[in-house]
């Protein structure tokens, strides 16, 4: 029993620890996410919902997007991102 309280106390301690580090996007903070080519550095391209991509919130067509725009900061494709092209 008191192992099994344990390893859930662990998990839970994790899981919420990572919570605390989700990047929310609280009002005017859009202007200081990072885009794809914007790491710094020539050789580091990033990607994910935390970063610059045209929806900057935390969700999947988000982190999808950003994936695009790292494949296209590096080879130039998708030449088109639908709606992320068309916002601009
Ligand atoms: C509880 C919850 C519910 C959600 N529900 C929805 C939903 O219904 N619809 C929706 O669209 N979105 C939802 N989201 C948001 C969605 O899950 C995220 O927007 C999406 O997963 C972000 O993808 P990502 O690739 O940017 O990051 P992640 O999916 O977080 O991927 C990052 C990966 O990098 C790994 N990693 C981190 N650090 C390192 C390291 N140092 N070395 C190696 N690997 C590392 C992590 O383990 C992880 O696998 C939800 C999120 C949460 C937390």
């Amino acid at each position: 029993m008191e192992v099994c309280l344990r390893v859930n106390l662990l998990a839970c301690g994790s899981l919420l620890a990572r919570a605390f580090r989700y990047v929310l996007t609280p009002p005017n903070s859009t202007q200081f996410r990072i885009p794809a080519g914007g790491s710094g550095f020539a050789n580091l391209v990033v990607a994910g919902d935390w970063t610059k991509n045209g929806i900057d919130a935390g969700c999947a067509e988000a982190a999808s997007t950003s994936g695009m725009l790292a494949s296209q900061h590096i080879s130039g494709y998708p030449r088109r991102i639908k709606d992320y092209t068309d916002q601009l």
